[in-house]
This record gives structure tokens, C-alpha cells and sequence, in this order.
């Protein structure tokens, strides 16, 4: 029979299927059917198994060698096995990723199979059909593209930076941890615009019209604001915005860092301060030089201007006293600015010691009402004091000179800026605090202080109104000096003031009462008192300088039996050495051929009982340390007043001591 056409349609499906079959073994992975079987037997597998799993077709086919499930990686067998069951129950198609082994063992293989179940008539499954393919490449390129990501972000995360990024629409999409950590706030809370809730009401506008218009121009900013750290602090931070873009140059929103820059503001606010004390500093410093210049070429030029009328011959007697009086208050002035200076030197270098000893304020209230009774009472003002302790209650432990200065600075104040009126000064106990204090007070009725110069008149060199300081005289030193000895006592000094009504200034001292019997004395009767004491004792002074000699000579006068003198340190020894029976030396400490501390020495060597007193230059750091050193009692400061020699003579020869 003629089969002609049966084998033509034979040849055709032979053809046909070696089609498909080459189609099959040429797509890039294999195609399989394996049997719904105990051990689902692979019933067809396509060539491509070779080249992604290594192993023929024909280990697989009939499970000759080993079934599919044996290079499915384990750690993958079961999500398979599971989810082809769900899907086919759904009668669904089912993919997924696994990792397989390869024949010598390795397993870092991945592969991509998509399949689906094949049921019968009656809904039984039959067969699995699948298509596997090789995706370890993308799976490799994946797993860098993550790996990356965390390099990245751990990059981010891993600096001080605070980093964002927005979206196109202005919104914030990302902040990395050290931002979060900083703000104390979550990634939701500021999300979007959330993270402006943060930023400091008064740099809110600016921060955001920064970032707006950069963000309309696509141009880069740089900005400072305030930020609330999570401490509840706002702290400076600098935030560098520039705009981002993707692979392709599409624009896709901005992205930011920021830096804590508080601790540089804090710099910068000092810096400035600092440098507006130094402007400060130097503005005093030139106004003080100005000050000085006027305070001390003033009454240079009236000791001189009047020494020169002084010599005219035809002077009555009379305009000689009155020369010399302008004479003798243009020095107190002089001395006075010039001891100041050495005073706040001495404070400010650490040198001001105190010296503390039983100090009777009801008598030095007292005094100082007398001293300046006059002075007050010459202005036409009236001068009042008030003392609320009995003399018995009245002496405490404190120094003695230093409340001395204090007092009369704050009166020489009271009468220099006051016209008309009264000054009223005393203490009062105050109780109510454990340890008790004394305060003190002077107040007058002058011409007030601003409120807004109140703090400031107690910093040195200044005045209350620098450019008015034509009228009144003044360094504007006195205030704190007295500051600075009140401080030391272990009190306060403050003013109440108003401008054109008068000023009250208050001071404190603790009050470490003495109990003793006393009987209070005027400031009168207290020098009277030493002047009746003093016995006639010999004196020396050495002195080179021909007028200072002649000053202390007349000065000694009262109380000297005999005064010697002695031009130089060596004359100084030979006269001490012929007349032992001397009681007291005036050893000036800068003498040609032999000097004061030398001359002490050599006397010292012969004569322990001989009274030594130095007359140093007024407060230079060392000398009256060394002067003590050298064998010497006590010292003085020069200018040698009046009463200094009073109160040393009274220290060292009460009459009951001359033992001659
Ligand atoms: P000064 O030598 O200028 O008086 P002070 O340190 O004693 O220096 O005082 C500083 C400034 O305080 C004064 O220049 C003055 O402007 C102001 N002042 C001090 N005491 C008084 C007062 N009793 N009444 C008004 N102003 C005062």
C-alpha cells in the first residue's frame, strides 16, 4: 500500500519535534516534566540541564541517578515543596528563586523556575511542568547592589553628619540615624515637613526661605539655625543642602548634611564679647589716661605755679599762708590719686594683704565725723552720723585701716558729688541671718547716679558719666578699691540711687564682735589721749634728702628729747654706735654710701634694742618685707603724715616701755 503520505505526515512530526526539541536545548535554561509519582519521577528533562545544574539529561530522566529535588539547595527544598503544593491546589502557576548544588559542591548557584501543575479530566494532578533558569548573575549583581546600599548607609550613619534627603515636592524623605539620635524624634515624626517642628521659632522663616529658594533655583545652600537637640536645648547647626540627581540626570529632589556648631557660636559670642572688652578696656584705658594726665598735671601746677609766686619778695604774711595752703592740698591731692593707683595695682597683682586687729567703729564713726565735719560744713550741708551698737558692743575684729579707707571714700564721694543738702553715714546690726553683719551706710542727697551706671561705678576707672568729669575731680578709682577691701573683709558694696535726689551706698561687714569694757572716746580725746602719753624719747633720723629731713624733725619736735641726724646709712651706724642710749631710728632706705636695710644690719649687730623704723616708698612691692628682714621693727610710708608718727610712737613707747 502507499504509505507515501503516512510517512510524509510521520517525517512531518519528526521534523516538527526535533524543531521543538532544538528550540527547547537552545533556550538559556531547561524545560522538565517530572510525574506525580512517590518520587516525582522525571519524566522529561530538556538538554539546557547540563549547562546550569552539571548534570546530563539522563541522570535525571526515570530519577536514573538522582531527582530534582536533590540539588535543591536544603535551606530551600521545603519553601519550594510548600509553595508549589499552595499553588497547585489553587491550580495556580507557581515561581520562585532557590539555590542549587552542583556536582563538585558547590551551592552558590541560583536559579529561577516557573511551572505549573498539569491535571487530568477528573482533576487529578498528573505531571509538574516547569522552566528553569540561571539568575546567579542577577542574583550576584543584586547582593552587590545591597551590599552597597549598607556600605552607604552605614557611611551615613557612621559620621557626626546629620544627613537628609527631599523629594521634588520639598518633602523630606530619609534622615540618617545621627540625625534621628540628635533630635530625639522618629523617621515618621519627621518625615515630610515634620523635621521644621524642630527648628527655632525665630530662624524659622529664614531656614525655610533658604531651603525654598535654593530648592526653586536647584542651587546649592548653606544656612545656620537653631535646632531642638532631643535635651530640649536648641542648638546651632550648619545645613549644606545641594541638589540631587538620579543615574539618568533627572532632578529628584535635594539632599543635605548638617554640623553641630554650637560650641563654634559659643567661640564666636565670647570672641565678640571679648572683643568688645578689649574696645571697652582700651576706650577706659584712653579715658583714664586723659583723667589722669588732668588729675595729676592739675595740681602739679598748682604746687609749682604758687612755689614760684611764693618767691616774689613783697608777700604779706598772710598771702604766704594762703600759697602754701593751696600748696599743701594740691599735694593731698596728688598723693591721693597716686596712692590710689599704687592701691589698685597692689589688688590687682594680689598684693593687698589685710591685717586684721580689735577695731572700735563706734570711735572710728566718730572720727570720721569730726574729720569732715568742717569740709561739709564750708559746702553749707549739713553732715549727720549714726551708730546703733554701746561702745561695749561696738569693737570687732576686722582691718582697721581698710574700713578707715572704705569710710572716707564713700564721704569724700558724698561731699564731692553733692551741692546742697545732708550726708548722713553710720550702721546698723543686722540679726536676722545666723552670723549677724554690720551695714553700713552713707547717703547723701547729690546729684544721683543712673540707674544704668549703677553696677559699672564700681569697676575701675569708671565714672558714672566719663564726659562730665570737668566739675568734680576723681580718678574713678576710689569704688573699687573700697570694692575690692570690702571684699576682702567678707562683705558687699552696693548703691541705691536716683538721679538728682542722692545716692545711698551700703556696705556689709560680719560682725565678729570683741566683748570688751570700754568707755568710748572722740577722735579729739583719742589723739589727745596719745599726745599726753608719749614720753621724751631720742630719736635719729637718717635721712639724705635735706627737706624730708627737716619735715620729720618738725614733725618729732613734741615728743623728741633730743633729735639726732645723720645724712647717710654709715653716719646712721656711727652715730647709733656713739649714742646707745638712742630710742628710736627713722632709717630711710635709699642713702648714699650705706643703705637703710645695710645700716639696720650693722646696728643690729650691736644694738637689739634700739627701735628701727623704715621709711619705705608707699606701697613698693618687697621693700617693707625686706625692711623686717634686715632687723627693722616697722615701717612707714612715705610721705611720712603727722599721724602716722602718732599711732607708731603710741605703738612702741607707751610711756610704762622707755626703759632708760
Ligand atoms: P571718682 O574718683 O571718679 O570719684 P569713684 O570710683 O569713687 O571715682 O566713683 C566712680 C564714679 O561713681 C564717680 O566718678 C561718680 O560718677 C560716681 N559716684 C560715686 N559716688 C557718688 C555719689 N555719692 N553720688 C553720685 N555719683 C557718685
Amino acid at each position: 500500500s502507499d504509505i507515501t503520505d503516512k510517512y510524509i505526515a510521520q517525517k512531518k512530526i519528526e521534523e516538527s519535534e526535533e524543531r521543538y526539541l532544538s528550540m527547547i536545548s537552545n533556550l538559556p535554561g531547561f524545560v522538565y516534566r517530572c510525574m506525580n509519582d512517590k518520587d516525582w519521577t522525571m519524566s522529561f528533562i530538556s538538554d539546557g540541564c547540563k549547562g546550569i545544574t552539571g548534570y546530563a539529561p539522563e541522570d535525571f530522566l526515570n530519577n536514573t541517578k538522582l531527582s530534582y529535588n536533590d540539588i535543591i539547595h536544603p535551606d530551600f527544598q521545603q519553601m519550594c515543596w510548600d509553595h508549589i503544593q499552595e499553588c497547585t491546589a489553587k491550580r495556580e502557576p507557581f515561581q520562585h528563586e532557590f539555590r542549587i548544588i552542583l556536582p563538585n559542591g558547590q551551592s552558590d548557584h541560583w536559579v529561577w523556575e516557573q511551572g505549573r501543575g498539569i491535571f487530568s479530566e477528573s482533576g487529578q494532578l498528573l505531571y509538574l511542568e516547569g522552566f528553569t533558569t540561571d539568575i546567579t548573575q542577577r542574583k550576584k549583581a543584586e547582593e552587590e547592589i545591597r551590599e552597597k546600599e549598607v556600605q552607604y548607609r552605614n557611611l551615613a550613619n557612621s559620621g557626626l553628619a546629620l544627613i537628609w534627603t527631599s523629594n521634588t515636592e520639598k518633602l523630606c524623605t530619609f534622615f540618617n540615624e545621627p540625625w534621628l539620635k540628635y533630635t530625639g524624634r522618629t523617621m515618621e515624626e519627621e518625615y515630610g515637613n515634620g523635621w521644621t517642628e524642630g527648628v527655632h521659632p525665630d530662624d524659622y522663616d529664614h531656614c525655610l526661605n533658604t531651603y525654598v529658594t535654593a530648592f526653586d533655583k536647584r542651587e546649592p545652600f548653606v544656612m545656620e539655625y537653631r535646632m531642638k537637640h532631643h535635651s530640649g536645648e536648641y542648638r546651632w547647626i550648619l545645613d549644606m543642602g545641594t541638589p540631587n540627581f538620579n543615574s539618568n540626570g533627572e532632578f529628584v529632589g535635594f539632599i543635605g548634611h548638617c554640623f553641630d556648631i554650637s560650641e563654634r557660636k559659643h567661640m564666636e559670642d565670647d570672641l565678640i564679647i571679648a572683643k568688645e572688652r578689649a574696645e571697652e578696656s582700651d576706650r577706659l584705658k584712653s579715658a583714664f589716661l586723659a583723667n589722669m594726665s588732668h588729675e595729676i598735671r592739675t595740681p602739679m601746677n598748682g604746687i609749682l605755679g604758687f612755689a614760684e609766686i611764693l618767691k616774689e619778695p613783697d608777700l604779706t604774711g598772710e598771702e604766704q599762708q594762703d600759697y602754701i595752703e593751696i600748696i599743701q592740698n594740691s599735694g593731698k591731692r596728688m598723693l591721693n590719686i597716686i596712692n590710689d593707683i599704687i592701691d589698685i595695682s597692689k589688688i590687682e597683682a594680689g598684693l593687698m594683704k589685710t591685717e586684721i586687729m580689735e577695731t572700735n567703729i563706734n570711735e572710728q564713726i566718730n572720727y570720721m565725723y569730726t574729720f569732715f565735719k568742717p569740709e561739709v560744713e564750708a559746702k553749707g550741708m549739713k553732715i549727720s552720723f549714726h551708730t546703733s551698737l554701746p561702745s561695749s558692743e561696738a569693737i570687732i575684729k576686722t582691718d582697721k585701716e581698710k574700713l578707715y579707707a572704705i569710710l572716707t571714700n564713700l564721704l569724700k564721694n558724698a561731699i564731692k558729688y553733692s551741692d546742697e543738702g545732708s550726708i548722713d553715714f553710720g550702721y546698723i546690726l543686722k540679726s536676722d541671718n545666723k552670723r549677724g553683719e554690720l551695714e553700713f551706710y552713707v547717703k547723701d542727697t547729690g546729684i544721683g547716679i543712673p540707674k544704668e551706671r549703677q553696677e559699672a561705678i564700681f569697676e575701675r576707672f569708671i565714672q558714672a558719666d566719663i564726659e562730665d568729669k570737668k566739675a568734680r575731680q576723681g580718678a574713678g578709682l576710689g569704688l573699687t578699691i573700697s570694692k575690692s577691701y570690702v571684699e576682702m573683709l567678707g562683705g558687699r558694696i552696693w548703691v541705691e540711687s536716683e538721679h538728682s535726689i542722692g545716692s545711698t551706698f551700703y556696705f556689709t561687714l560680719p560682725y565678729n564682735r570683741i566683748l570688751e569694757n570700754v568707755t568710748e572716746l572722740s577722735a579729739e580725746q583719742t589723739l589727745d589721749k596719745i599726745n599726753r602719753q608719749e614720753p621724751a624719747i631720742k630719736i635719729l633720723i637718717a635721712e639724705d634728702d635735706e627737706v624730708s629731713g627737716l619735715l620729720l624733725k618738725k614733725a618729732l619736735k613734741m615728743f623728741g628729747q633730743s633729735i639726732l641726724n645723720a645724712q647717710n646709712g654709715l653716719e646712721a651706724v656711727e652715730i647709733c654706735r656713739s649714742n646707745p642710749d638712742i630710742d628710736l631710728i627713722l632709717m630711710d632706705i635709699k642713702m648714699p654710701i650705706m643703705n637703710g636695710y645695710e645700716a639696720t644690719r650693722v646696728i643690729r649687730q650691736f644694738n637689739k634694742k634700739v627701735k628701727i623704723i623704715a621709711q619705705t616708698a608707699y606701697g613698693l612691692a618687697g621693700d617693707q618685707e625686706i625692711a623686717l628682714a634686715a632687723g627693722c621693727n616697722d615701717y612707714i610710708a612715705k610721705p611720712i603724715s603727722k599721724t602716722d608718727l602718732l599711732s607708731i610712737i603710741h605703738k612702741y613707747f607707751k610711756k610704762n616701755e622707755v626703759q632708760r
